[in-house]
């Protein structure tokens, strides 16, 4: 750790921050949740009510996790629900600025991004999408709900057309889209314990550009950065970075969130947990590093 001069001085988290991505040889980002949170994009208050106030009255959901995770009684409800889930939270996702003074402040670096979000936060903030790895779908993609074939498809339109024609939380039959292949009904591309996802080749050429970038960064001062990653699925982000960070003695691991989980003993010598708000710490590491030039 002795190669990391900037946690020596620096106790300001933002601060911090900005010298410890300034000093990386490599950073790997993993995003997840609490990322497109503190950049407004919640799954719940008005975002939640003012979208779905249908939806909370007949089942009483508490947030749109609980709603996007539903086991809805039919197709037309599942796709009233999803077309309308998947325009707020894809098709007209605003660019977050947090994303954007992430983006500003790595893409000068050797850097690769893992996601376990959906949404639409690296395209609208601009990222280079070959640098960005979806690992748990996108919101925007549909696959066969039999699993047939992996292949993912995308119609815009067609979301579109189901949020505008939709009636009583539900859409006309007609507008339940189907495989092409066995003509079962398409679902959202997403990863579930059950069945796991669809992996198309585009996804599979994502996961060989990310391990490619682990593999070429396995020694030197990697900073695992880690946001807004919480406990639901460890075993994508969280645990292989705690793993790439103990067989590295330069990496250093960063989670950024306000919420602490517990870090093994082994890892924490090379930890430097933020606890501070998400969007704050990273606007203000971004104007540090443009004052630093
Ligand atoms: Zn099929």
């Amino acid at each position: 750790m002795e190669n990391w001069d900037t946690l020596k001085s620096e106790k300001d988290e933002s601060r911090l921050l900005a010298g410890m991505i300034d000093e990386a040889d490599a950073v790997v980002v993993g995003i997840g949740a609490g990322m497109s949170a503190a950049d407004g994009f919640t799954y719940t208050g008005k975002r939640f009510t003012e979208n779905f106030p249908d939806f909370i009255g007949k089942y009483k959901w508490f947030d749109m996790l609980q709603a996007s995770l539903f086991d809805f009684p039919t197709r037309t409800e599942y796709w009233a629900f999803q077309s309308r889930f998947v325009e707020l939270n894809y098709l007209d996702q605003p660019a977050g600025d947090g994303y954007i003074a992430l983006r500003k402040m790595i893409e000068d670096k050797d850097y690769h991004v893992i996601t376990t979000n959906a949404d639409n936060a690296f395209y609208a903030a601009d990222y280079d999408m070959d640098k960005v790895f979806y690992y748990q779908g996108e919101y925007a993609l549909w696959q066969c709900s039999a699993f047939c074939h992996q292949q993912t498809y995308r119609h815009d339109d067609q979301i579109r057309e189901m949020v505008r024609v939709q009636k009583d939380m539900e859409i006309p039959p007609e507008l339940i889209p189907r495989c092409p292949e066995c003509d079962a009904p398409m679902e959202i591309n997403k990863r579930t314990a059950e069945k796991g996802m669809v992996e198309d080749a585009a996804f599979e050429a994502d996961r060989e550009q990310y391990e490619a970038f682990l593999e070429a960064h396995k020694s030197g001062k990697v900073l695992y950065l880690e946001i807004g990653v919480g406990y639901t699925t460890p075993q994508y982000i969280k645990h292989p970075f705690w793993r790439m960070t103990r067989q590295n003695k330069d990496a250093l691991y960063v989670p950024m969130n306000q919420k602490t989980y517990r870090i093994p003993e082994a890892v924490r010598p090379q930890t430097v947990a933020l606890t501070g708000d998400i969007r704050e710490n990273i606007l203000n590491a971004h104007k540090t590093l443009t004052y630093k030039g």
